[in-house]
């Protein structure tokens, strides 16, 4: 084949990757990848040590591309979206927002997702439901589930403990609150825990947001947990290091510790936003930090 009919094909590099969890049908989707500061990754270390790990794992000190996934889970008639991607909104993202595209690509249509799952408010995860034209396609009964906390947190954001470039807190308090206003009538907010559906079980840890929540599924003896931005490419190797992006850094180093010990406890499986496509892995021990090891993939 020539580069030319190569570069014709609908996508040279896979964006989605489906997984089957007993009977439950999951579908991870790359929402694409977004560029941010290297230095967001780590805000407790210095600039060296975080630098050392970045040429480690060989990538560069200045900007890091970071990984964007959402995850479709279908089960018992339900087709349920968990995070919705950076959305359109933001030019200078171009490699971003992709979700609904990728959406419709993979055979779903939005008129089809009854049920969406947000594990927290910040833009690269609610993004997608705020592109134009889209809440129109949407179906009138489609239940948003979000913890109650998360939709309080954002009535008066506290960005005390985080470190972000300059007009980002901005951006992600109107966003958020673009969200809350556009999609108030379709939420049903839970406290702790909420079964979205048979096996679907959305669970409150807070720490990176006070209402940031995990997705379990659990069929058949299979287990594979969504934990959305409670676990960082950084947070292996260095489960202590603070994310810039976490409102309350404490108590997000403790969700994420005590989250990769029980999977590293139990063998599930664990996909989360920002860890490389596709992101299915599990999660060992090597002393007192963690290893991902990628699952083969599944054809
Ligand atoms: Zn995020």
């Amino acid at each position: 084949m020539s580069v030319d009919n190569i570069s014709q094909l609908d996508e040279l590099v896979p964006s989605r990757y489906a997984v089957e969890v007993g009977d439950i049908e999951v579908l991870v989707i790359s929402d694409g990848v977004l560029p941010i500061t290297s230095s967001t990754l780590a805000t407790n270390v210095a600039s060296a040590e975080l630098g050392g790990w970045l040429d480690d794992m060989f990538l560069p000190r200045d900007v890091v591309d970071w990984p964007l996934n959402v995850v479709v889970v279908r089960t018992g008639g339900r087709t349920i979206l968990v995070d919705a991607g950076l959305g359109v909104e933001f030019p200078d993202f171009p490699r971003a927002g992709q979700t609904v595209h990728r959406l419709e690509a993979a055979g779903i249509d939005p008129g089809s997702v009854t049920d969406v799952v947000l594990t927290h408010l910040h833009m690269d995860h609610i993004g997608g439901l705020l592109t134009d034209g889209l809440k129109a396609r949407l179906r009138p009964d489609l239940r948003v589930h979000l913890a109650t906390a998360e939709a309080e947190f954002w009535e008066k954001p506290d960005f005390s403990q985080t470190v972000m470039p300059g007009p980002i807190p901005d951006v992600l308090r109107r966003t958020a609150t673009q969200f809350l206003d556009e999609y108030r009538g379709q939420l049903r907010p839970f406290e702790s825990e909420y079964e979205v559906a048979p096996g679907v079980l959305i669970s409150r840890t807070g720490g990176h947001t006070p209402g940031h929540s995990i997705v379990r599924l659990e069929s058949r003896g299979d287990q594979l947990t969504f934990a959305g931005d409670a676990v960082f490419a950084v947070g292996f190797d260095n489960p202590e290091w603070q994310n810039g992006f976490e409102h309350d850094p404490a108590e997000a180093t403790r969700v994420r510790v005590e989250l990769l010990r029980e999977l590293a406890a139990t063998g599930g499986a664990l996909v989360a936003t920002h860890l490389p496509f596709p992101s299915v892995c599990h999660v060992a021990t090597a002393g007192d930090v963690f290893r991902c090891v990628p699952a083969t993939w599944d054809y």
